[in-house]
């Protein structure tokens, strides 16, 4: 059965699907995802890539959280950052 809640992406209190998701944005991101490996892909100006050099241990933690949540690392990312703003908002 599946279950409700916040979905990591438009941060709406949705029916999840999978992977933090709900149906919308789960299928958005099936989509997108075969165009991603293309260089130029549509998505572009709204991918950003980080470099988490200078701060390694943070790339850990976020793996480790991502891994905790069954997530991918950019989903976790996402997440934490919608948090982060509403938190502050
Ligand atoms: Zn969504």
């Amino acid at each position: 059965m599946r279950s409700n809640g916040q979905c990591v992406m438009c941060g709406q209190d949705k029916k999840i699907t999978a992977h933090g998701l709900c149906t919308a944005c789960y299928h958005r991101q099936r989509r997108r995802k075969g165009t991603d490996r293309v260089k130029g892909a549509k998505a572009a100006g709204l991918v950003l890539q980080v470099d988490f050099q200078p701060m390694s241990g943070l790339f850990e933690d976020l793996k480790q959280r991502a891994d905790a949540e069954l997530r991918d690392v950019s989903s976790q990312v996402l997440w934490e950052l919608s948090k982060n703003f509403e938190r502050r908002a």
